[in-house]
C-alpha cells in the first residue's frame, strides 16, 4: 500500500485509479497509501458543480476541462455517478463525451460508482479529491447529483461551487433554491435554448441580491451566468470560459481573504471524524460481523432480552480501554 501511494505521487494514473477504487471497495489497509500522500495534499483548488440530475453538468464539466486545458491547468474529475455500474443508463452515453480528452495526460477523470442516496458518499470524494491533489492535478472538479442533502455536502469538499440552474424545472426547484443560496459561489443558468431561461435569469440575480443582506461575512458578490446552449458550440464555449474566469476570480478572493483555510476547516473535521470511524469502529464491526454476533444481537434485541444502549456499552467495555 505505501508503494500505492509513492507511485500515485510520482503521478502514475493507473496507481490513482487503484487507489480511488480500493477506497471506495474499503480494501483492508488503503488507509496506508493515504498516510503516504496526504502530506502532498491540499494544493489543488477544488471546484464543485452540483444542480439536478439533466441540468447539464457533464456537459458543462467536459468543456470545463477544455477551458482549462487552453490555460495549461491540469485537470482531474470526480463525478459522482447515480447510475450503478451495474444498471448502466442513459447517462453513460453522455460520459462517454468526456473521452475526447481521454488521450490527454493532464486530465484525470473517475466515476465514483457510489450511489447518490447511500452513506459514505462525502468521505470517498473527500479522498477521491486528495487522490487527485497528490497526482498533481491544479483543478479538481467534483461533478455531484444534485439531490437534496448532497448538494449541502459539496461545500465540505469544494473551495468554489457553481450551481447549475436550468428553465423548467417546476415550483419545486425554487424551494431547493433557498437552501442552495447558502452554497453557491457561482449560479450558472444552463440551457439557454429553453423557454423560460431569460425569466430563470433575473430571478436568480433578484434572490442575489434580496440575499446580500443576510450574509454579513461575504464580500463576494456571487454572480449569476447565463450559459449559451451547447447547441451553440462557439458561443457555449465562450460563455463556459466566462465561467472559469469567475471560478478563477473566486479562487484569488478566498487566497487574497484568507478563506482557503477557513474552507477546509470543515472539511479537516469530517475527515478526522472518519478516520476514527475506520481506525475504531469499522474493525470492531468487522469483528462481530466475522463471527457471526450482528445477526445474534439483532436477535436478542428484536426479543427485547438486552436493549441496543446496553449491548452497545457492553461491547464498548470490552474493545475500548
Ligand atoms: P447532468 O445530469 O446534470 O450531468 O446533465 P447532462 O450534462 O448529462 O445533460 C443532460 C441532457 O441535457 C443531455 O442530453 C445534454 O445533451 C442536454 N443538454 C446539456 N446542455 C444543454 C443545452 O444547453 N441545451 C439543451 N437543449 N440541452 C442541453
Amino acid at each position: 500500500m505505501k508503494e500505492l501511494g509513492k507511485k500515485v505521487l510520482a503521478g502514475d494514473i493507473r496507481a490513482a485509479s487503484r487507489l480511488i477504487r480500493n477506497l471506495e471497495d474499503q480494501i483492508p489497509n488503503t488507509h496506508i497509501a493515504m498516510q503516504e500522500i496526504f502530506n502532498n495534499t491540499g494544493n489543488a483548488h477544488v471546484i464543485g458543480i452540483t444542480g439536478a440530475p439533466g441540468a447539464g453538468k457533464s456537459t458543462l464539466t467536459d468543456e470545463f476541462i477544455y477551458a482549462f486545458r487552453q490555460k495549461d491547468k491540469s485537470v482531474g474529475v470526480l463525478a459522482v455517478d447515480p447510475t450503478s455500474p451495474f444498471t448502466g443508463g442513459a447517462l453513460l452515453g453522455d460520459r462517454i463525451r468526456m473521452l475526447r480528452h481521454a488521450e490527454d495526460k493532464k486530465v484525470f477523470v473517475r466515476s465514483l460508482a457510489t450511489r447518490c442516496s447511500m452513506g459514505g458518499l462525502s468521505k470517498a470524494v473527500g479522498e477521491g479529491i486528495h487522490v487527485m491533489d497528490a497526482l498533481g492535478k491544479e483543478k479538481i472538479i467534483v461533478e455531484t447529483c444534485g439531490v437534496g442533502q448532497q448538494e449541502v455536502e459539496i461545500i465540505n469538499h469544494a473551495h468554489t461551487v457553481i450551481v447549475v440552474l436550468v428553465p423548467g424545472m417546476g415550483d419545486e426547484i425554487q424551494a431547493l433554491k433557498a437552501g442552495l443560496m447558502e452554497v453557491a459561489d457561482i449560479f450558472v443558468i444552463n440551457k439557454a435554448d429553453r423557454d423560460g431561461a431569460g425569466k430563470l435569469y433575473k430571478e436568480t440575480l433578484n434572490m442575489v441580491h434580496m440575499s446580500k443582506g443576510a450574509a454579513a461575512d461575504n464580500s463576494w458578490n456571487i454572480p449569476v451566468l447565463l450559459v449559451e446552449s451547447v447547441l451553440e458550440p462557439h458561443k457555449f464555449a465562450e460563455s463556459v470560459d466566462a465561467i472559469r474566469e469567475k471560478v478563477e476570480e473566486h479562487y484569488q478572493y478566498l487566497v487574497d481573504n484568507n478563506l482557503l483555510v477557513e474552507r477546509m476547516r470543515r472539511k479537516t473535521a469530517a475527515e478526522i471524524n472518519e478516520a476514527l470511524w475506520g481506525a475504531i469502529l469499522q474493525p470492531v464491526l468487522n469483528n462481530l460481523e466475522k463471527d457471526g454476533e450482528i445477526e445474534k444481537m439483532v436477535e436478542q434485541v428484536l426479543k427485547k432480552e438486552i436493549d441496543p444502549y446496553t449491548l452497545a456499552d457492553q461491547i464498548a467495555s470490552k474493545y475500548v480501554k
